[in-house]
């Protein structure tokens, strides 16, 4: 079995991406084909925000986006505790500190009761500038934007929705990635949503800060020419191939793969409703685009023994994430490697993700049930 297999779902969609990428092939323009574009309106109206803008990486979509809201020295940029490393590499690459916010135990997500008490630390200290939140949408489930989105209003912070691994999810009856002033995410293969290769986009409402962005992902360019350069940027683009891949997979994310992992999420609540496992909750207004389903393990249960057990019957499980953020070793001994985070640390002691994407069965299921209730009696 395949913790998220891409060769399953390649064999469904064989005929359509060979196609596409022939026609890139055959065509020439691999460098802003006119893929891209009809990839970026299809994403802009799909997530309901006025610009996409496609780059190379989620990663770099974090990075640009923090560039165009002025983020820099001497900010600092509020970033849950429980995330992929890349939520504060980014900030930390232009020179800001990231805080560190513990996150909730039922969501996994920032706490917003937690953002506001970092907030009004970093004010008390005076040592750094609040600027800016990075909220992020992990395993699917979009982050608590009811919450958030009124702290960063009382304190005048930017918002940055970090969706790279929320794309398809859904909070009242807004779609992710339209949340932040600035709202990014990634098409690495195995994210919702993803591409062959490298990929990331960048989604926001705000004019100027689409012009920015559009400028700094291509050499700082003028807005006409290419060879004026007004700006120091970086060369940050979705190539055309991915492009046309991405256009293809996602008619049939929309048609019927998220449909799919939230049946899939389904089977998985069903079959281990009495397992003693606490399982994920999304909670009532969200829906989720599970990137991953994570379960977390009753105290004592031994996650090493288990994933080894598992993996003797054929079953791939992951840790997302064994770390808390402060405790990297790019983090500490700085400003950022200071937090109180205990629901984090709980969380990175007892987590377990389980094999998810659209083409699972319920047999599958099933079996990794059954498997992980033998291991767990
Ligand atoms: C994957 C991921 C990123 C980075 O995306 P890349 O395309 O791999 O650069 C950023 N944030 C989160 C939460 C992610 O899961």
């Amino acid at each position: 079995m395949e913790f998220r297999d891409l060769k399953r779902q390649y064999a469904h969609l064989k005929d359509r991406i060979d196609s596409a990428v022939a026609d890139v092939m055959a065509d020439g323009r691999f460098i802003s084909g006119p893929q891209v574009a009809q990839l970026e309106k299809a994403l802009a109206e799909y997530a309901g925000v006025k610009h996409c803008i496609t780059c190379a990486n989620g990663t770099d979509a974090i990075t640009l986006s923090l560039m165009a809201m002025g983020v820099g020295d001497g900010d600092a940029v509020f970033v849950p505790d429980f995330t992929f490393f890349a939520s504060g590499e980014s900030p930390a690459s232009l020179g800001a500190t990231p805080v560190f916010v513990d996150v909730d135990e039922r969501s996994f997500n920032m706490s917003p009761e937690e953002l506001e008490r970092a907030v009004v630390r970093v004010k008390e200290e005076g040592k750094l500038v609040p600027k800016a939140v990075v909220a992020v949408d992990l395993f699917g489930c979009p982050a608590d934007y009811r919450g958030i989105k009124q702290v960063c209003e009382k304190y005048s912070l930017l918002l940055l929705e970090d969706g790279a691994q929320g794309f398809g999810g859904m909070l009242d009856g807004k779609r992710a990635c339209s949340f932040g002033d600035v709202s990014t995410t990634s098409f690495f293969p195995a994210k919702p949503l993803g591409c062959y290769g490298d990929g990331g986009a960048i989604f926001t409402d705000n004019d100027d800060y689409a012009a920015m962005i559009r400028s700094l992902c291509v050499h700082g360019k003028s807005g006409e020419d290419k060879y004026d350069n007004i700006r120091i940027g970086v060369n940050s683009r979705l190539d055309t191939m991915q492009a046309a891949i991405l256009i293809e997979k996602f008619k049939v994310f929309g048609e019927y793969e998220l449909d799919r992992v939230n049946e899939a999420a389904g089977w998985y609540d069903e079959c281990l409703k009495e397992s003693g496992l606490m399982l994920p909750v999304i909670a009532e207004g969200f829906y989720s685009s599970w990137a991953q389903y994570t379960v977390k393990l009753p105290a004592g249960a031994d996650r090493a023994e288990l994933q080894q057990f598992m993996k003797s019957k054929g079953i791939p499980t992951m840790v997302y994430y064994p770390k808390p953020m402060h405790r990297q070793g790019a983090f500490v001994g700085t400003d950022s490697g200071i937090a109180d985070c205990p629901v984090t640390e709980q969380l990175c002691g007892c987590v377990l993700s389980l094999p998810m994407h659209p083409y699972l069965t319920y047999d599958e299921v099933k079996y990794v049930c059954e498997c992980l209730q033998e291991a767990l009696d």
